[in-house]
């Protein structure tokens, strides 16, 4: 742990208005609780056994936010609790978390994930598959999911330019979904994109939500 740091990220994010979320995976519910004796309660994890475990272990006022990529079957392990949903990849795991949501009388908000970087080994919709999404019936006849904006994860790289490039177009593609489909209703407000290794070129692209392990944690081992 790198209380330190913790401090300093929550220093300077401040200013922006964008929110922490600590992403805990892998780490154990000591370092959660410790973070949450400083004011923390916002984590990330991504795997849904994890969560459920640590949600069990911890006070029951710490937002849950799945980051990580979910299988539809593993869906109603964390509906009763999760606080949002980062990582929706498809109209068949947004069907799910409506129908999940439904049976314990929620609304669980949820991000669309978009594929900016270069690997083709990450998830997440493309540009085309994300509009398919929003002018589906499907999605417009559901109740129990707010859309309520965008993920990305950008390259794993040294070359800023790239950064910027993959971050500057989330950031565009959220501002036309926004003025798009949501221009009446609202809501459409978050935009999480950021890791330990790119979060201040995020935030200067107007992120809303960064997602920060190894930084405020240390390094997982792999
Ligand atoms: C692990 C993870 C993070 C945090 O990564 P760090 O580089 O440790 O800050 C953020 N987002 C997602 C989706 C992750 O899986």
């Amino acid at each position: 742990m790198n209380l330190s740091r913790y401090h300093d990220i929550v220093k300077e994010i401040e200013p922006t208005g964008a929110r922490l979320v600590a992403v805990s995976k892998t780490k154990p519910v000591s370092d959660i609780s410790e973070l949450y004796g400083l004011g923390q309660r916002l984590f990330g994890e991504n795997k849904t056994q994890e969560m459920c475990a640590k949600y069990e272990d911890l006070p029951k006022d710490i937002e849950w936010h799945l980051v990580g990529h979910l299988q539809t079957n593993k869906v109603k392990y964390i509906a009763p609790f999760v606080s949002m949903i980062h990582s929706v990849d498809s109209i068949y795991l947004l069907e799910e978390i409506d129908r999940q949501a439904a049976r314990h009388q929620r609304i669980i908000p949820c991000l669309l994930q978009l594929h900016i970087a270069m690997e083709d080994t990450k998830y997440g919709l493309d540009e085309k598959e994300a509009c398919e999404i929003l002018e589906s019936g499907s999605y417009k006849q559901m109740k129990n999911i707010e859309l309520c904006g965008l993920m990305g994860i950008a390259t794993y790289t040294d070359d800023e330019a790239r950064i910027n490039r993959e971050f500057g177009g989330l950031k565009a593609f959220f501002d036309k979904i926004k003025a798009e489909h949501f221009a009446d209703k609202g809501g459409f407000k978050e935009l999480s994109m950021g890791m330990s290794a790119d979060y201040r070129i995020a935030l200067r692209h107007g992120a809303t939500l960064i997602r920060i392990g190894s930084e405020i944690f240390g390094t997982r081992g792999s």
